[in-house]
């Protein structure tokens, strides 16, 4: 694996025990024998809850990618604790590409991004007012 995938990797799972995850596995299926099928990488989060617990899983080709639709299962349509605005999870860093819009159906939204330097994800509410997006005119 490339270190910026480690990175993503690592900054995923951290943002993974920020939702409240308990535990987060990143478990792989091979195709069975003869099969040349993909193998297909699968993140589970357990979630404890007062009837016991729960998981969410997201899967993909590869891990980032798994853990990234994991991600936006977990993240997208909650409440940003610091803003206020809804939450979306933007794995691809679109957001930063200027391709994504901060109001999603009338509704405010406050993304949650890759930042590579830091090597974390960030709410865009966190990013300093000039780095923060600007939605095109
Ligand atoms: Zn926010």
């Amino acid at each position: 694996m490339k270190p910026e995938q480690e990175a993503r990797l690592k900054a995923a799972s951290d943002l993974v025990a920020r939702t409240g995850a308990r535990s987060l596995a990143i478990r792989y299926s091979e195709p069975d024998e003869g099969d040349d099928g993909p193998i297909v990488w699968i993140a589970i989060a357990e979630f404890s809850r007062p009837k016991g617990a729960v998981s969410q899983v997201g899967a993909a080709l590869s891990p980032v990618e798994a853990i990234h639709r994991l991600l936006d299962s977990l993240i997208d349509g909650g409440l940003c604790k610091r803003c206020g605005r809804a939450t979306a999870f933007d794995g691809e860093n679109m957001l930063r590409k200027g391709r994504l819009p901060d109001v999603i159906e009338g509704i405010p939204t406050c993304w949650i991004t890759y930042d590579d330097d830091a090597e974390k994800y960030v709410r865009d509410c966190e990013r300093p007012a000039s780095d923060r997006y600007v939605p095109p005119v």
